[in-house]
């Protein structure tokens, strides 16, 4: 397994893009909300986009998608939502996500509460947890109920 590197990208005016990468000119994204930032900041570091994991369907988090599909050779990996087109894999709970170029794998943690398939990725020290869980609180239960957040947070 390699070294993992997490570059925060900001976005909007409150949100960030977290870039993945292991030292070489490959690497990932995810919840890309917007597509201008996460360019520029490949186009900085040299890096080439190959994977973009997405945690749940929210614009703000999957609004660069397309974009950044039409700018370079990416699988696209999240949950299993027909409101997110464009996934290569869907993917449940305990599934492990491979990003065999970065010789990088997650595991898959349902979490509900946000939005109803809202997924997180472990792995490698870190939690991708989209909007399930911020340093002060939880997202917004926009789907679903405070015993699923509760669980989800367990
Ligand atoms: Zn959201």
């Amino acid at each position: 397994m390699s070294e993992i590197s997490v570059t925060a990208i900001p976005a909007f005016s409150d949100n960030y893009i977290w870039l993945i990468s292991t030292g070489g000119e490959e690497c990932a994204v995810v919840d890309p909300g917007d597509a201008g930032p996460v360019i520029r900041e490949l186009t900085q570091q040299g890096l080439k986009l190959r994977y973009i994991l997405l945690t749940h369907h929210h614009p703000d988090h999957t609004g660069g998608v397309a974009e950044l599909a039409n700018c370079y050779d990416v699988s696209i990996f999240g949950p299993h939502d027909a409101r997110i087109p464009g996934q290569d894999r869907s993917f449940s709970e305990d599934e492990s996500v491979r990003l065999p170029l970065l010789d990088l794998e997650f595991k898959v943690i349902e979490v509900p509460g946000h939005t109803s398939s809202h997924i997180a990725f472990y792995g490698h020290g870190c939690l991708f947890c989209g909007d399930t869980l911020f340093s002060v609180g939880c997202g917004r239960l926009f789907e679903g109920t405070p015993e699923q957040m509760q669980s989800s947070l367990d």
